[in-house]
């Protein structure tokens, strides 16, 4: 797979709006622009890396970034405590629509089971 750009690498040089939560040498955290929940933030590496299927050794520090950043952002939500829901969708059986990696944090409310039901 070539890796393309999408919109997401815009956001981190912040070529166009979003609404920017955190950012760092190894990760931007921002809003989603079509939020399933009260909280939905996207963290992202700032490298791309098209899915988790391109994740190697050497990005490690990068994705333990992902989650020290998820646990701080959940807790300035105020969601640490009731709960929330961290997400990384890969290619189309996992419902991927934006090929830059990404960790989605949800909640704010109770999110129900892992899977919509059929
Ligand atoms: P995926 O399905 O790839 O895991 O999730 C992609 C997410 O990116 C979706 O929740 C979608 O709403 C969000 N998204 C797509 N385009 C934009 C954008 O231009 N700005 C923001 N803030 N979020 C976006």
């Amino acid at each position: 797979m070539t890796a393309e750009e999408t919109i997401f690498s815009k956001i981190i040089r912040q070529e166009i709006p979003a609404t920017l939560l955190y950012q760092d040498d190894l990760v931007t955290a921002f809003r989603d622009i079509q939020p399933k929940a009260p909280t939905h933030i996207l963290i992202v590496p700032n490298k791309l890396i098209p899915t988790v299927n391109q994740v190697t050794s050497d990005d490690e520090l990068a994705m333990g970034r992902l989650f020290t950043v998820a646990r701080k952002l959940a807790e300035q939500e105020g969601i640490a405590e009731d709960g929330y829901r961290l997400i990384v969708n890969c290619n189309r059986h996992g419902g991927q629509e934006v090929y830059h990696l990404h960790m989605h944090l949800l909640g704010g409310e109770p999110l129900g089971g892992l899977l919509p039901q059929a």
